[in-house]
């Protein structure tokens, strides 16, 4: 776990998202939750030094942010759209999620979709101690993203809105994306946590800007020429714009389904 500021530790490597923690002096908020069981007990285990756990956030609906919940005590809270996704989450997903990301990692008994208890669809504040949690339906990476804005730590939690790898388009919505990164900019703040990568300052959210928009304006102009669907999943590799991106089969496989869902909401 890496501390960031006075009272916010964020854990990357137990976890294949970022998983956060803020201590307050009357118990602890965790913002996302580890995807192997293993780890999500080992991160839980570590937080109780801090305190006990009051509230969990899960920033979106995917399985990397939100099959650790059942680990974690407290009051859980996300987006409306984040529990209906719990909701129908099937244990074969994170088997399949598992076998993915990391083979060998297997479920144990405790193992269930912990959906959440509070949810909200706009805007929802809440205060612990003598910290305050702002959270925001920030619509782009899907439509049920959430960032969390804690103005005493100068910090906000941008979930994979803001994520420093390979960026995945499976539900997005690409001008909300951009519209929800501008407004990011807004806030008045020191340290951005992504979904995915290392904790940096306001520039990260420049840079995702751009990546975004390569992404988008790469699919538009395909669509311009009049590439069919087929055309832009084989001939459009990213490889040009981003030359660092790998070449192996999964990174294959993410960028065909990134420019399938772009042509498909671009094209309308
Ligand atoms: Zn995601």
């Amino acid at each position: 776990m890496k501390k960031i500021t006075t009272n916010v530790y964020v854990e990357s490597e137990l976890s294949v998202c970022n998983s956060s923690c803020v201590v307050t002096k009357d118990g602890v908020v965790v913002i996302d939750t580890p995807m192997v069981p293993a780890n999500a007990k080992k991160h839980a285990a570590a937080i109780l030094k801090f305190g006990q756990v009051r509230y969990v956030i899960n920033t979106e609906p995917h399985g990397d942010h939100i099959s650790g919940n059942c680990y974690f005590g407290g009051t859980h809270i996300a987006h409306d759209g984040t529990r209906d996704a719990i909701l129908a989450s099937k244990v074969e997903d994170i088997k399949g999620m598992l076998q993915m990301i990391s083979p060998g990692a297997a479920l144990d008994n405790d193992f269930r979709y912990r959906p959440s208890d509070i949810t909200f669809s706009h805007r929802l504040t809440f205060y612990l101690g003598d910290h305050s949690f702002h959270l925001f339906n920030m619509p782009g990476h899907s439509p049920h993203q959430i960032a969390v804005y804690v103005p005493e730590e100068r910090i906000i939690f941008t979930s994979d809105n803001i994520s420093r790898g390979l960026p995945f388009f499976r539900q997005a919505l690409p001008a909300e994306w951009l519209k929800t990164l501008k407004e990011l900019q807004k806030f008045d703040v020191d340290y951005v946590v992504p979904g995915h990568g290392d904790v940096g300052d306001k520039s990260c959210i420049t840079e995702m800007q751009k990546t975004v928009s390569t992404w988008i304006n790469t699919v538009k102009e395909a669509i311009a020429k009049g590439m069919t669907l087929k055309e832009v999943q084989q001939k459009v590799t990213m490889h040009k714009q981003f030359p660092d991106l790998p070449r192996d089969e999964r990174t294959t496989g993410v960028v065909s389904m990134n420019v399938t869902r772009l042509y498909e909401v671009l094209k309308k």
